[in-house]
């Protein structure tokens, strides 16, 4: 049977990418776009490559274009079998914000918006023979690497950002205890530094950040629950 995957922020940067590497590896993939007419415009680019991959307008932060998503794979597709939380900011350097509006702004998207997307996709996940979650986090957010003196991202300073990761990685422990009765699989992932809007283009390309997403959404690795990895192995909370 073939896996259907929900990305949200899909229409570009990780997103994108995570989105045709699991197209490309054989799953119908949903991207999950704020504005429906560029998510057309990076579909339509991976339909001419023959790719399974349907846009639909996402914007995690409202709760009435999050139900009609449900209610549109709910009666097309009666199950969700990959829900990838990507969608994500980064407001730190934003000196028009007070650093309440950052943490405001940042809150709703990256810890708010996981939350109301979850929530809402876990009756059709619990409708998967093989259910799996993957959050989009950040070494950023890793109390375990922020403690080491040596650390190569120890002079990035990114308070905002990365206390909303850390509360992904908390939401990710948590949920991974309170889906397991479904059987559903929540890990945490990191791509590593990639050169995106988010990052001004700084960073690895896009689909080396897509691997270990793809790996947890498809690979036995992902049939592990509660953790939280890059690729190159399990990073401290
Ligand atoms: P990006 O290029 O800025 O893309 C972010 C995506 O999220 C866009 O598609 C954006 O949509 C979408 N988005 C923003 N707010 C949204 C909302 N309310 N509802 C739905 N979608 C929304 O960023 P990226 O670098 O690909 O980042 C993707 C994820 O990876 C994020 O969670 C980020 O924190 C994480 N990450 C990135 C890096 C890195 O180095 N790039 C490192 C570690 C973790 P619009 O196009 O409509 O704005």
């Amino acid at each position: 049977m073939t896996k259907l995957a929900l990305v949200s922020g899909a229409n570009r940067g990780i997103g994108l990418a995570i989105s045709t590497s699991l197209a490309q590896k054989g799953v119908q993939v949903f991207l999950g776009c704020r504005d429906l007419a560029n998510g057309q415009a990076a579909c339509n680019a991976l339909k001419d490559q023959g790719l399974n991959v349907t846009p639909v307008q996402l914007d995690t932060t409202n709760q009435t274009s999050v139900s009609e998503l449900v209610a549109y794979i709910e009666n097309a597709f009666g199950r969700l079998d990959i829900l990838v939380n990507n969608a994500g900011i980064a407001l730190d350097y934003h000196q028009d914000l007070s650093p309440t509006e950052r943490m405001a702004q940042t809150l709703d998207v990256n810890v708010t918006g996981l939350v109301r997307l979850t929530e809402a996709m876990v009756p059709l996940l619990a409708k998967s023979e093989d259910a799996r979650i993957i959050n989009v986090s950040s070494v950023l957010a890793s109390f375990g690497q922020r403690q080491n003196p040596d650390w190569i991202y120890k002079d990035i300073y990114m308070p905002t950002y990365a206390a909303t990761k850390a509360a992904v990685n908390s939401l990710t422990l948590s949920y991974a205890r309170q889906l397991a009765e479904f059987g559903i699989k929540v890990n945490a992932i990191c791509p590593g530094l990639t050169a995106t809007a988010a990052t001004n283009y700084q960073g690895r390309p896009v689909e080396d950040a897509a691997v270990i997403a793809v790996d947890m959404a498809l690979l036995d690795v992902g049939t592990a629950t509660g953790t939280f990895r890059n690729d190159e192995g399990e990073l401290p909370w």
